[in-house]
Order: structure tokens, then sequence, then C-alpha cells
């Protein structure tokens, strides 16, 4: 059985050395097992034919279709090295053509008139009539086998396809390997999942997801599949989270000085009970004596940072140093000043360590750490991959981790003796099904709301069109003694004409809100660094109102008198990106506002971020809706972790099985930790072979 499914697959009949070579660099099929767990993409309703009246109506553009006709003629044309092989096809409703560029000669010799034809392909509009471009095509007398049950449609490649390997070649291949399987593939679940869960048989689903019948039975296999692959996920991902829980650090056992004199004397107001909740989980953590790994949700302004503050007064009290790592240097810059601020009379040394921080101070903050002046210290991906070391790390904040990786994670763990407590917190909160995958071995505390007296931003979608009675609005507020933002988009590829619009957006402000009554500021990543500071200097003093800026603003800055977010060609921008800017206003007492300003013409997926904006102010539903709208491939991260990468899964649609799955590998877990009952052993094997024996377990 082992050597059937290990067997090379250029041995599988009809295969051989050559296209096997390609099976290999194209779509890294290495063995009749790689090939077997090569699922069709999607499925084409077989019993449903198409007839050409209605292609021609448009009636089925875009999507695959069968036809059965007969054809009428046919004819080489074009040039010897340019030709192409029109075929006029027919039904009883219409006619239409079928084309092909390549292997020209072959199927103009292969092809009868008048016979009976079954085509399978995409109708394509071409010069205002549609027509078939190298459509799969068979004698109808053969293809009785297709006529009932759903056609898989696999993925293949351009080289693929020009060496004849098309989805239906595939699937050919698919039937010879089914048919020479004469055996049962064997079980990998255990046998308490099976029981409590309805699942078919690991055989039966790799068999029908191949050559499913009917919808319900490719809904059982595909259904089985997706909670295959969301198990193993999960039991790595627990396996990992109980090993956190092993894992020996350091104990902070008191709460003292440092904490107690910023609680009573520095903390310009009480903490929300969320807040308090959250801190008490923290400390029970760093007294346990383990590891802390901990993820810190919560929306914007919704007083992580403050928390992650009081943690890191734990670990000075405890005689530990502690670092708080950010995604850019605006921020570190941002976290550095705001907690100086905060621990103003105290005696804690704070260190700010970036990119652009010189060689002299540099050298300064390495003393300082190694003799263990600098309790604190700030900073972005420098302070892993900076010669940093410390006297007695014991702490790591890291701030929006999903834009850091696993491998700079574990440098920072080579810091320092035992690893430190890990304290990770989310910019914006993320969605339950990436809590429960990507992050799945972190606990989770969650701050659900936000301090007292914040009235909710009102946000408002307004056209180009409407742009004076903006400025009309706009002059209302100033006039109040309130200021403003104004954010331009500024994306890598088209940065010139970004920077072009802002400038002008500038020039316009400049012109509308005219000195000496008004002052209008502008901020870009490109700027200077000095330019930077006292733009926002200014700002921040409020001796300038209007802030035009390039998203640099998104996050950090806390200007609570501003109560206006104007964001142009909000159509640009991401749903977190735009909740994150959002979160820039609402700030202070008043009420405040975020209007997304928008040309016409708009996406329908635009219109929907756009709606969801003006919809809700709650960041966990944004979430939500960002996954929906996006899919998990784009949210950040997600892609380098590479543990997502399902065949089948997907974690905007399939939550439920999620939440099964981490269920039945919890009770696996609880009943055999290290699956060593002989009736785990195929798990334990899968496992291991999937995630390296060192990421599975420590222990055994
Ligand atoms: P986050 O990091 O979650 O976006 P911050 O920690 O930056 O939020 O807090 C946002 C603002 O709210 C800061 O100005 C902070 O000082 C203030 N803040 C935090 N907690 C409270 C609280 N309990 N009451 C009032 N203001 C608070
Ligand atoms: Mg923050």
């Amino acid at each position: 059985m082992n050597d059937y499914l290990n067997t090379p697959i250029e041995f599988l009949k009809g295969v051989g050395p050559k296209r096997g070579e390609l099976f290999r660099k194209e779509i890294n099929v290495f063995s009749f097992e790689d090939l077997l767990n090569y699922l069709p993409f999607r499925y084409v309703d077989k019993s449903s034919y198409v007839k050409i009246s209605e292609i021609c109506r448009g009636g089925a553009s875009s999507a695959h279709v069968l036809v059965q006709g007969k054809i009428l003629s046919k004819e080489v044309v074009g040039t010897k090295f340019k030709s192409r092989l029109v075929v006029r096809f027919a039904d009883e409703t219409g006619e239409i053509d079928l084309i092909w560029f390549k292997g020209v000669k072959w199927i103009n010799e292969n092809l009868k008139i008048g016979e009976n034809y079954v085509i399978f392909g995409k109708p394509a509009l071409f010069n205002k009539s549609y027509n078939f471009t190298h459509p799969e095509i068979d004698l109808a007398s053969e293809t009785k086998l297709q006529k009932e049950g759903l056609y898989p449609m696999y993925n293949t490649t351009e080289t693929m396809k020009n060496r004849g390997i098309t989805s239906k070649a595939i699937s050919k291949l698919m039937q010879t390997l089914l048919e020479g399987m004469a055996f049962v593939i064997p079980e990998i679940l255990p046998p308490l999942v099976l029981e409590k869960y309805p699942l078919i048989s690991r055989d039966s689903a790799l068999r029908l997801i191949h050559f499913p019948k009917n919808q319900d039975e490719l809904a059982r296999a595909q259904n089985r599949i997706k909670f295959e692959e969301l198990f193993l996920l999960q039991m790595r991902v627990l396996k990992q989270k109980s090993q956190h829980q092993l894992e020996k650090s350091y104990v902070f056992s008191k709460v003292g000085e440092n904490f107690n004199h910023f609680f009573k004397e520095n903390l310009p107001f009480t903490l929300t009970d969320a807040q308090k909740r959250v801190v008490k989980e923290i400390r029970k953590d760093l007294g346990s004596g383990f590891q802390m790994n901990r993820l810190l949700q919560g929306d914007v302004g919704s007083g992580k940072t403050l928390v992650a503050l009081m943690a890191m007064l734990i670990a000075s009290d405890n005689g530990f140093q502690s670092c708080l790592m950010a995604p850019t240097e605006i921020l570190a810059q941002q976290h550095f000043k705001s907690i100086q601020k905060f621990l103003t009379g105290l005696d804690i040394g704070v260190g700010l360590l970036t990119g652009s921080t010189k060689t002299k101070e540099r050298r300064e903050l390495h003393e300082g750490l190694q003799n263990g002046t600098i309790k604190i210290l700030i900073g972005t991906h420098a302070l892993i991959e900076d010669a940093v070391q410390f006297q007695k790390l014991g702490l790591c904040v890291i701030d929006e981790q999903h834009r850091f990786g696993v491998a700079q994670r574990s440098k920072l763990w080579a810091k320092s003796q035992f690893p430190p407590h890990i304290l990770v917190m989310t910019a914006t909160p993320i969605p339950r099904t990436l809590a429960m995958t990507l992050y799945g071995d972190l606990d989770t505390s969650v701050i659900d709301e936000l301090p007292p007296n914040r009235k909710p931003v009102q946000t408002l979608h307004r056209y180009d069109n409407s742009r004076l009675k903006l400025y009309e609005f706009l002059k209302q507020e100033l006039r109040k003694g309130r200021q403003i933002y104004v954010v331009y988009p500024l994306i890598k590829e088209s940065e010139k004409l970004d920077l072009k619009d802002l400038e002008e957006g500038y020039f316009t402000m400049c012109s509308e809100f005219p000195r000496p009554e008004f002052q209008v500021s502008i901020l870009h990543g490109k700027m200077p660094q000095t330019e930077k500071d006292l733009g926002m200097k200014l700002f921040v003093e409020n001796k300038t109102q209007i802030m035009v800026s390039t998203t640099v603003i998104e996050v950090g800055v806390d200007v609570p008198n501003a109560t206006v977010m104007v964001i142009e060609n909000a159509e640009r921008f991401g749903l977190s990106q735009l909740h994150q800017l959002r979160g820039r206003v609402g700030r202070g007492a008043e009420q405040s506002y975020c209007i997304l300003m928008s040309s016409h013409k708009l996406s329908n997926e635009a219109k929907k971020r756009l709606d969801t904006m003006v919809k809700t102010n709650d960041g966990f539903k944004i979430a939500e809706a960002d996954l929906q709208l996006r899919g998990p491939g784009d949210i950040q991260g997600t892609q380098q972790s590479g543990a997502l990468n399902f065949k089948l899964a997907d974690l905007t649609k399939d939550e439920r099985i999620i939440r099964a799955a981490r269920i039945a590998a919890g009770l696996v877990l609880d009943e055999d930790p290290n699956l060593s009952q002989l009736q785990h052993q195929k798990l334990n094997i899968t496992l291991r072979k999937m995630y390296g024996d060192t990421v599975w377990s420590k222990i055994s």
C-alpha cells in the first residue's frame, strides 16, 4: 500500500519520464500520493448541457459549459507560422466557432465533419460574437462515462497545457490511479473523533473528491477533508500551546515600587474594567513560573499600550528589563515619548532604538542595556537585528505582531537565558478564525470596552462633488477650535502620482483655508525627519489646525483636539487601515467625524468597504468583514506563516469546522498528550511528517 502511494509519478500509466518531470516542476507532484492529494479546484455539473443559442445570447459567459453538437466545417487559416484552426460547430439551436492556435495540425486531422461531439470549455466574447478557444472535445459516443456526475477541474500551468496535460488529462490519470488503488487508504483520525463527528472515511473522501456523483457526495468529501486539515492544524497549535505552558520562565512575584507609584501618582484616569481584567490575567501569567504567551486584542484606542506599560513596570519591579517592539519608526518614537511622559518622576531608564539611531547613541544604549540602567527598550525591528544584549530580559511586548515573522520572534528569545514572557498586541482586532488558527497557540485577552466619555465617531461617505459643503463643515469645526486631518493614500507603485495628489491637496487646503485664520501643515514619509517632527509638533501644539498627510499618521498619533478625519480617495484604502485612521479622532470629549471621500466610480468591493465603515465602529465586526471581503490570503502575516496553506479549508467560510476541529483536537490531547497510544500512531506519524519532530513534540 505504502509502496503504491510512494511510487514516483512517472511510473503511473500515461505519465512517463517527460511528463513526470513536468508534474514535479510545475505542480510539485512527485508521487502517486501527491497526485491523489492534488484536488480539483472546482466542479462542473456534467448533467447540465447548454444550447448554443443560449451561449450566443451571452447566457453562459465566463462559465465552463458542455455543448453537444456536430461539426459543420473546419478550416486552417493564417500563415504557415501563425495558423489557427477554425471549426464551425452546431446544435439544433445555432452555430458557434471553436478555435485552436496550438496543435492545429493534429487536431485538424482527428476531427471529423458530420460527427457528433461533446465540447467542454468557457465561451469567450471576441469581436462581438462568442466562440470557444481550445475547448476540450470528445466524440459523443465516448463520453457516456462523464455524462453523470460532476466534472472535476484541475489547475494546470501553461507549460503543462502545451504538452497535453490539461485538466481533463489529469482527471484521466486520476482515474487510472484510483483504479490501481486496490486497498483502503488508512484512516488517520482517532476513533474518538470519528465517533463524535459525522465524517466519512479518509478513503471514501479521497476517492469521492475526485469523482463525486452529485453535490451531496461532494459536500461530504469536502467536509471530511477540511475537517482533517483543520484538525491537524489544531493538534499542532494546541500542542504548542501546552508546550508554552510548560516552558519555564522567570517569576515576577511581586508588584512593587514602580508599578504602585505609577498607579497612584501618574495614571491620569481610572482603568476601564476590561483593562483591569486584562492586567490581572497578565499578572497571573507573570507570576506562574511559566512563560507567558498572550495575545492582547482590543480596538484602536482601547488602551492596550497602557496595559503593556503596566506589565513592563511589573517586570522592572522584579529586577527585569523589558522591550517593546513596534512595526514602524514613527510608532516606536510615539511609544517612546508617551511612555517617557507616563513615567515622569519614576527612576526608570527608557531607551529608543530604531534603524536611524546613530552609532554613538547605539553604543550608549548597548552599554545601558548590559549594565542594566536601561529598564525599558523601545524600538523597531532594529531591536532584534542589532547586536543588542540585555542584562536580564524578562518581557517582550510586540505591537502589531502580525508584521513580525516567526524567525524574528525566535531571535528575541535568544537574547535571554530563559525565554522571556511574550505579550503580543494587535493594532486592531483580528477575526475569530485567525485567532483560532494563526494565533491559536497563544492565550488571548480582550479589551472589549473603550475608555469612558468617548463619543462614537460619526462616519459619512461623501462624493467628490460635495466638496464645497465639506469645506463649509470643516470651517465650522475649525471655528469651534477643533483640528482636522486630511489623509491621502500613498501606495508604493504610484508614489510619485500620489505625492502629487497630496501636494495639490495641500495647496487647495491652503487656499480654501487661508492664513491668518487657518494654518495648514503637510506631512509625508519622504520628508526629512526634522521637518516631520516640526510639522507634527506644530499640530500637537495646535499651532496648525489642519494636517494634510499620508498614512504616516495612521498609528500612534494622539491629538485629542482633532475631531475630523477626512480620508481622500477612501476607496483605495483597506478596511483595517480605514479603521485605524478613524481611530485617530474621537480621542477627546467632543463629537468627532470621519469623512470618507470618493469618486462615483466604485468597485463593488470598495463600496462594501465604505458601507461597512459607515455602518459600524466596532473593530471586531470590521475585522470579520475585512476577512470576508479580502479572503485570508491577503491578511497580513498569513502568507509567510505557511501554517494556513490549506487545500480546501477556507478561513472565511469554515469557522464552524474550525471550532469543531479545535474541540476534537483538545479531546484527543487530553486523552493522549504525546499520542503514544497505538490507535494514534498514524496520526502521530502524519503530524511529524507535516510539522517536523521538534515542532510537534519536544517531550517524547
Ligand atoms: P491602543 O494602543 O489600544 O490604541 P492606547 O493605549 O494608545 O490605545 O490608548 C489610547 C488613548 O486612551 C491614550 O491617549 C491613552 O492614554 C488613553 N487611555 C487609555 N486608557 C484609558 C482609560 N482607562 N481612561 C481614559 N483614557 C485612557
Ligand atoms: Mg496603540
